[in-house]
């Protein structure tokens, strides 16, 4: 009896083992081919778009994987909401120290080293006077602070080169030092969804932030393409094509902003001089990461005239900027990328 047990016990065991190989065998006959799949949703105060080519299965947990790091990522990052950011701004007006994620850490250190090669065009240490100006808040009508106001911010020093950042620990003598990562986070926030996509085997993918993105491998076959947006006017200024693992981001005084007696109060701020930038109306650059593509965009905006010479201290070789007067230059790197442009009276620059 016992013995008739143990036979029907490892038949069983065998028919079951041979069942799991023809198993495995069929879903690797039919693995499914990549297909196209598209998820949308709002963060960061923007649309956030990825598209990428896999199998159903791993899009449906890649796209739940992507809500749960921005939802996130738009706390912990953003000094206005009560997360990360928040609380290490509290800690640094409060004591002058604060401890900071080791993910956060990494990305103060990269912004730092951004900040001083951009000669502060880029600092992200403008919080106290980005809130001045009241472009910390959507439900704020930005206007001029009093003149006082912005010498006093000035007079106070506050940069992010003034912070010393040692491991995780940040300390600085400078008080009331805001730190506000807008002109980066973005950056880091598409940085972070293309390495998860390529945790999860994706080989093609796109992520676009509001017309910020960076994409993966190829887009059937031929390079991504995609449209830099006309400043002034509805539609683009051309199309230009990126290669595998490149990002290209844009700053511009068109997404944010009020026009007031003839001038125009925009969200990026010159922090050398307290006040929003005249010389530009966009740049595009495009980089090997999302976070060097963001901080150079809005370092060659406050840096006007000047791009040719800060260009290439924060790595950015492919560079499309509009100056005040709508003219369009573009660097030698970034014309070999365009593909089509609606105008072909470019200035082309030689890179240094
Ligand atoms: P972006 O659109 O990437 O150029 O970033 C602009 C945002 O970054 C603004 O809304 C501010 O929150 C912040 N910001 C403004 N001016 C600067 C600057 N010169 N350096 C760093 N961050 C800035
Ligand atoms: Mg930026």
């Amino acid at each position: 009896m016992k013995a008739a047990k143990a036979r029907t016990k490892r038949l069983l065991t065998r028919c079951l083992a041979a069942l799991g190989l023809a198993a495995v065998l069929l879903s690797a006959g039919c693995a499914e081919r990549p297909r196209l799949f598209e998820a949308r949703l709002y963060a960061m105060g923007t649309w956030v778009d990825i598209a990428v080519f896999s199998s159903a299965d791993t899009a449906a947990r890649l796209f739940e994987e992507a809500e749960a790091l921005l939802r996130r990522f738009e706390v912990d990052y953003y000094a206005w909401a009560d997360g990360e950011l928040a609380r290490i701004n509290r800690e640094l007006a409060a004591h002058g120290e604060a401890t900071a994620e080791p993910e956060m850490a990494a990305l103060l250190r990269e912004a730092q080293r951004l900040t001083i090669a951009s000669e502060r065009a880029f600092d992200p240490a403008v919080g106290a006077l980005v809130e001045q100006w009241g472009f910390h808040s959507a439900l704020t009508e930005p206007a001029p602070p009093p003149p006082e106001a912005i010498d006093a911010w000035r007079r106070a020093g506050a940069s992010l080169a003034a912070v010393e950042i040692d491991g995780v620990v940040l300390r600085t003598k400078v008080r009331d030092l805001k730190l506000d990562l807008g002109a980066i986070a973005k950056g880091e926030a598409v940085d972070r969804l293309v390495a998860l996509a390529g945790r999860h085997g994706v080989r093609d993918a796109l992520v676009n932030a509001g017309g910020d993105l960076r994409v993966l491998g190829r887009h059937r076959g031929r390079p991504w393409r995609i449209g830099i947006k006309d400043p002034r006017a509805h539609g683009v200024l051309g199309v230009i094509e990126l290669e595998n693992g490149e990002a290209a981001f844009t700053s511009g005084d068109y997404e944010r902003f009020v026009d007031r007696d003839g001038r125009r109060l925009h969200h990026i701020l010159d922090p050398r001089t307290g006040f929003p930038v005249e010389a530009t109306q966009a740049v595009t650059v495009i980089a090997q990461s999302g976070v060097v593509a963001d901080a150079a965009a809005t370092a060659l905006f406050v840096a006007g005239d000047d791009w040719h010479r800060i260009a290439p201290q924060v790595g950015a070789a492919a560079v499309l900027r509009v100056d005040a007067a709508g003219e369009i230059e573009v660097t030698e790197s970034m014309r070999r990328r365009i593909v089509s442009a609606i105008e072909d009276e470019w200035d082309v620059i030689a890179e240094s």
